[in-house]
């Protein structure tokens, strides 16, 4: 059974004083997490340390980094590379989220070398695909979208791949308040699996996770979770408030 994923991505928000007191806010919820379930912290670099050692005894609760360098080591001031976070034991690494896409200009071939040192370092990368509000408005976004799939993950195995989780994020619902509608983000996701399908069979494209992200609050979670092909969400701005991201946590299936 594929995991389904509450995944925070605080992006470059709050201190680590906050960050700390929202990550111990959360676990003194005392949330039961099942075995198929998987909650994700993706916060800013300097605070990975400090917020593993603080889910560290929580069961199903993990962290991630937001990005990493598409280089491996080197003369590079200033990145990040996957092996240094691998060190620090960290397990997840969102990848190509729009954000990073727009305004640090990462191509679909920068996110495919990404993905691959992710992987050689057993790190899940949760790599972000979707489409633009104007690709929407001309129909396009089931092709653009699996374009993105091609050309950073298609060249994986079938043993890689299956490591991999999806994060579709139509970028006219982030940070927007618009969200896509149940109809339209099982639509997204239930063409997503099938493309997967296409290529790697149905047994494979069937254990991926694929979350939806875009304007996912306390109160439309439950809504979306429960499409059949929605495995849970990537939340920015509901993640910074403990009481909507531990409604959230509780709308996973
Ligand atoms: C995101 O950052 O990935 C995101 C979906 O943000 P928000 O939930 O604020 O739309």
């Amino acid at each position: 059974m594929r995991k389904q994923i509450a995944a925070a991505n605080w992006k470059m928000n709050l201190t680590y004083q906050l960050g700390e007191k929202l990550l111990n806010d959360i676990l003194e919820a005392e949330i039961a997490i099942s075995d198929n379930q998987q909650v994700i912290f993706a916060v800013p670099f300097p605070y990975l340390i400090m917020a593993k050692s603080t889910v560290a005894h929580e069961k199903g609760y993990d962290i991630a980094a937001q990005n990493c360098s598409d280089k491996k080591n080197g003369a590079y001031t200033g990145e990040v590379s996957v092996e240094m976070l691998q060190s620090v034991g960290i397990k997840y690494i969102i990848i190509g989220h729009s954000e990073r896409r727009e305004y640090f200009f990462e191509t679909n071939k920068t996110l495919a070398d990404k993905v691959n040192i992710c992987l050689e370092n057993d790190i899940t990368p949760i790599f972000c695909c979707g489409e633009a509000l104007s690709v929407r408005e001309k129909n396009g976004q089931n092709d653009y979208v699996q374009k993105q799939l091609e050309e950073s993950l298609f060249h994986l195995d079938q043993d890689k791949i299956i490591n991999v989780v999806i994060a579709y994020e139509p970028i006219w619902a982030i940070g927007t308040g618009k969200t896509a509608s149940t109809q339209q983000a099982q639509e997204m996701h239930q063409y997503l699996r099938s493309v997967l399908a296409n290529k790697y069979g149905h047994e494979i494209a069937d254990q991926i996770s694929i979350l939806y992200g875009g304007s996912v609050k306390a109160n439309n979670a439950s809504e979306l979770f429960s499409c059949p092909d929605v495995d849970g969400g990537l939340v920015g701005g509901a993640s910074l408030v403990a009481q909507d991201f531990i409604q959230i946590i509780k709308a996973l299936k």
